[in-house]
């Protein structure tokens, strides 16, 4: 059963919510409009999250005869999240605003050798970030290309990292640490903002070096009792004779990625698929023959495991991540054929649309912020930043 609200912060939840995710400018009024507040309650809201540095307001354009309104905006001295992001060849760290839009402020690469190489730097960025801004940030939050459970990354198949402890990013607990797989933040992110906005349930898969997804049911996502859920890359929709990197044999993630591509033009493994996998649609899109049946061969093999798990999931649509949306457009007649060949057939008539992802590579990062913002704009993290604001937040905090 759900808890009741707090009478306290009644109002401003959904209020502060207006603001996530958008770019728009969203004026008062319209706010009020969509959440059936009067006007008199949404002024006397609006006016209290000003009082504690959780919203702005500026006076908005004045349109026709209607009221004069104001434009609603994160506040300047509001609460922060820290964002990063451990991708395959690099790491990046970004702040953002209660609006959950991230802004990157560095990108580091990293050797590859062993997840435990990234903490040291990722904790001084975070440092710097706390010193930067104290108490305004409020929680950290990772995407990271690999297994999580229980929020810890327990395997990271394509960067062939063992269990890594990524606590020691942020030191003695002085933050809410976050960390989930990008693919499922990304996922969460589409289906919240993105190509999956406004649709029930959403199954997000995304082709980076492997496969990775989540299915996103009401604006959560469905990771199972620990968080790992959504290893779709490791269902055995492959050839049983490959083994993968995972351990298991026979996984999807092996027959849709650049490894995949050389496999069928018969080329050693690439260093980097992702950059191979680029580099062989390009041939394709030239003219080379080898190439564009390469392509095609992997078309198939994508599609035909995303109408498996349409069947399995009955998803409102399929938003596409990565390399995903290229492979099909790079080869639409192979890839739509296998899809409706792989659908049962009382879903072929009116098949579960597939769309390509609108978020591009920032999905991981807007979904780790939206992580993140659920935690601070709780009832329980409004609660919490009340308190410190009443303390003063100006004062700088102990940064070990
Ligand atoms: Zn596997």
């Amino acid at each position: 059963m759900a808890r009741p609200r707090e009478a306290r912060w009644t109002g401003a939840l959904d209020i502060l919510g207006e603001l996530r995710g958008t770019t728009a400018a969203v004026t008062r009024a319209e706010a009020a409009r969509r959440l059936g507040l009067g006007s008199g309650s949404a002024t006397e809201i609006t006016a209290r999250l000003r009082a504690l540095n959780l919203l702005d307001e500026i006076p908005a354009p004045v349109v026709g005869r209607g009221r004069p309104t104001t434009c609603l905006r994160p506040n300047p001295l509001g609460p922060l999240v820290a964002v990063v992001e451990v991708r395959y060849e690099d790491w990046r760290c970004a702040i953002s605003e209660i609006d959950g839009r991230p802004v990157t402020v560095v990108v580091q690469r990293h050797g590859r050798s062993d997840g435990s190489e990234v903490v040291r730097p990722i904790a001084e960025a975070l440092r710097e970030l706390r010193r930067q801004y104290g108490q305004r940030l409020r929680a950290v939050s990772v995407a990271v290309a690999g297994a999580v459970r229980y929020g810890r990354l327990v395997q990271a198949a394509p960067l062939e990292w063992g269990p890594t402890d990524l606590s020691g990013i942020v030191p003695d607990d002085a933050l809410p640490l976050l960390i989930g797989n990008d693919a499922t933040l990304a996922g969460l992110a589409e289906a919240r903002d993105g190509a999956g906005a406004g649709t029930g349930t959403v199954l997000h898969l995304t082709v980076e070096v492997g496969l990775g997804g989540v299915l996103v049911v009401g604006g959560v996502p469905a990771v199972g009792a620990g968080g790992a859920g959504g290893e779709y890359g490791h269902l055995p929709f492959g050839d049983r004779s490959v083994p993968c990197l995972c351990g298991a044999r026979g996984c999807w993630d092996n027959e849709v990625d650049g490894r995949a591509l050389a496999r069928h033009l018969g080329t050693p493994p690439p260093e980097d698929p992702r950059a191979f996998a680029y580099e062989v649609l390009q041939r394709a899109a030239a003219g080379e023959a080898e190439a564009a049946a390469a392509v095609r061969e992997v078309a198939r093999a994508l599609a035909s495991g995303i109408a498996g798990l349409v069947n399995a999931h009955d998803p409102s649509v399929v938003t596409l991540g990565g390399l995903a949306p290229l492979i099909r457009a790079a080869a639409e007649e192979d890839f739509d054929a296998a899809y409706l060949d792989g659908l049962m057939s009382f879903r072929r008539a009116d098949p579960i649309p597939l769309r390509a992802a609108s978020l591009g590579d920032e999905g991981a990062l807007i979904g780790a912020a939206a992580s993140a913002l659920d935690l601070v704009l709780s009832e329980t993290g409004l609660n919490d930043w009340a308190a410190d604001f009443g303390q003063g937040l100006d004062k700088p905090r102990d940064v070990p």
